[in-house]
């Protein structure tokens, strides 16, 4: 339907016959000159209605309201230097307009799409079609999807494969709470909904799949704060025959190439590293913030905190809980304070990668023999049925020639956040949940009809 985009004329066109499509970003009216801001998803044109030109599209011009959606045919001018837009790069030229169609009018929207706009979170929730109209928005979905292409373009090259793993699944090992999907077919039984890939990556392992990368969705179901979300983006990796050090290293060159591609930044390699014990004694956090200057937004500061302790112990419970989760590896040098039952000297295998104070992280090399899996599941007091009727297709599996394998999962709306300056990582989704983990624009969680639910077993009364 059209010959450009309303983000790509400028001088060189001059003279030029073009067809834009776009929305009615603005529209002033001086009478005999109507001119519109032409809108799409490149930028906006200047378009300009002139009686002698065109009286039809003039006419029909007075009728435009914003964000109405049209198609204009025209030629485009040249403006005299007085009127040129230095702010934006079609602002040297404008369209005189010699057809215009109305492709469709649009109601007054409920804020004015604009970036300096404050509108309400909620409202701009509910209308969030409207709201990505915003370049705000917009500029973080497209940065978004730049790292993504980065990610998928840096890891392919490092010979890893993107494997799909289930989303009806059972019940994985990150500690919190799950997701549960009924099923129709097994009444009374439940999937749930993966906390992340874990037992299927380290499985793809045993597979011999040797180095593993999604992008992909997880789910938990905890007490929302500003930089979580119910469901959330990781990228997860796995890889076979590697130590921590290969890990740091890959990631290290990961975010390097992300941000050179991304951001045109050179970030220097390799991070910092502290340890649990340092981190916490120096700055009484486990994800500080090294940055010279906090207010800096421009500033990135990378740092791997490492050697956490494998178990920290649950008071209320009286219990020893995993700090990570219980595939974590062991540090060789602490197996006699395994074996002694000083629990609290034994240093995790696992590793937390912090931005600006922002844990956006963690993995581990993980433990590949049966034994001493038995043994961390006897301290955190998993009893052997248990453990069998939760993850034991994983241990099964590990009998059959597991690797010894590492990974970690980053979390990318967190990361966007970070690199767009934004606050919430619910500017960086393109359909978030609230606080409250509603979706405004859909009204989800709903309410489902008696039918469904009786057809789940759930009900059974009519
Ligand atoms: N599955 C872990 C997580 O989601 C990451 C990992 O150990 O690879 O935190």
């Amino acid at each position: 339907m059209r010959t450009h985009t309303c983000g790509e004329l400028n001088k060189t066109f001059k003279d030029q016959e073009v067809v834009l499509c776009g929305w009615v970003h603005r529209r002033r009216d001086l009478g005999k000159l109507i001119f519109i801001d032409l809108r799409d998803r490149y930028g906006i044109t200047q378009v300009v209605f002139v009686p002698s030109v065109s009286p039809d599209a003039h006419t029909l011009a007075q009728k435009l309201g914003p964000e109405f959606v049209v198609k204009i045919k025209g030629s485009v001018s040249v403006r005299p230097p007085k009127n040129v837009n230095a702010d934006s790069t079609t602002g040297d030229v404008e369209l005189l307009a010699k057809e215009l169609e109305i492709l469709n009018p649009s109601k007054v929207p409920v804020f004015e799409i604009d970036d300096h706009i404050e509108a309400g979170e909620d409202i701009r929730l509910t209308y969030r079609y409207l709201d990505i109209r915003r370049s705000k928005v917009r500029e973080a979905l497209v940065l978004r999807h730049k790292v993504c292409q980065a990610i998928r373009s840096f890891l392919n090259n490092e010979k890893f494969t993107e494997i799909e793993t289930p989303v009806l699944t059972k019940s994985t090992p990150e500690g919190a709470r799950d997701f549960l999907v009924p099923s129709r077919l097994t009444p009374g039984s439940f999937y749930a909904l993966p906390q992340s890939p874990q037992l299927f990556k380290q499985i793809l392992m045993v597979s011999g799949m040797d180095r593993y990368y999604q992008i992909v969705k997880c789910f938990r179901d905890e007490d929302l704060r500003a930089d979580r979300q119910p469901e959330f983006t990781q990228l997860d990796m796995e890889m076979s025959f590697v130590d921590e050090e290969f890990i740091y290293a890959l990631t290290e060159r990961l975010y390097q190439y992300i941000f050179k591609v991304v951001l045109n930044v050179d970030l220097p390699i390799p991070f910092p590293r502290l340890t649990h014990a340092e981190a916490m004694a120096k700055y009484n956090s486990d994800k500080p913030d090294i940055r010279q200057d906090k207010s800096n937004a421009k500033e990135f500061a990378f740092l791997w905190v490492v050697d956490f302790p494998l178990l920290k112990y649950n008071a209320d419970e009286k219990r020893w809980d995993s700090e990570h989760h219980p595939f974590t590896g062991v540090n060789p040098q602490d197996i006699p304070h395994l074996e002694s039952g000083a629990y609290e000297k034994v240093r995790g295998r696992c590793y937390d990668l912090v931005l600006n104070g922002n844990e956006i992280g963690s993995g581990s090399v993980r433990i590949h023999r049966r034994e001493l899996q038995q043994k961390i599941f006897d301290i955190i007091g998993l009893p052997p049925e248990e453990a069998q009727s939760r993850f034991g297709f994983l241990l099964q599996a590990f009998e059959y020639g597991a690797p010894p394998h590492a990974g970690v999962a980053y979390g990318i709306d967190r990361i966007i956040t970070i690199l767009t300056g934004n606050e919430s990582i619910r500017d960086c989704i393109a359909f978030p949940k609230t606080q409250k983990g509603t979706c405004l624009m859909t009204e989800a969680p709903s309410l489902v009809d008696k039918k469904q639910l009786k057809e789940l077993g759930i009900v059974t009364i009519n």
